[in-house]
């Protein structure tokens, strides 16, 4: 079996991303999800492990509730910047 390094805050990010989008009035398209998405990556914390490929990691052992305003802040962000300014026409 392949050992890979995973970035857990990716996972945790795309599900909290779609969450709070449903909360908001933008571009909800591919390029600004993602656009969004890296935008509070990069201001994150990364945590990685080592997982098999494949495997499905589905929680995070330190979900806490700093740590998870700290997500939800940095996700709210992106929304705000990138929702302002789309990589393509609107
Ligand atoms: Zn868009």
């Amino acid at each position: 079996m392949n050992k890979i390094l995973h970035n857990l805050m990716e996972d945790v990010v795309i599900k909290q991303l779609d969450h709070i989008l449903d909360s908001f009035h933008c571009c909800k398209c591919e390029q600004c999800r993602l656009d969004i998405a890296s935008y509070a990556l990069n201001r994150l914390p990364a945590k990685y492990v080592v997982t098999t490929q494949g495997e499905l990691i589905t929680r995070l052992d330190s979900l806490d509730l700093q740590f998870e305003t700290n997500v939800i802040t940095a996700i709210t962000q992106g929304i705000i910047l990138v929702g302002n300014n789309p990589r393509h026409e609107i």
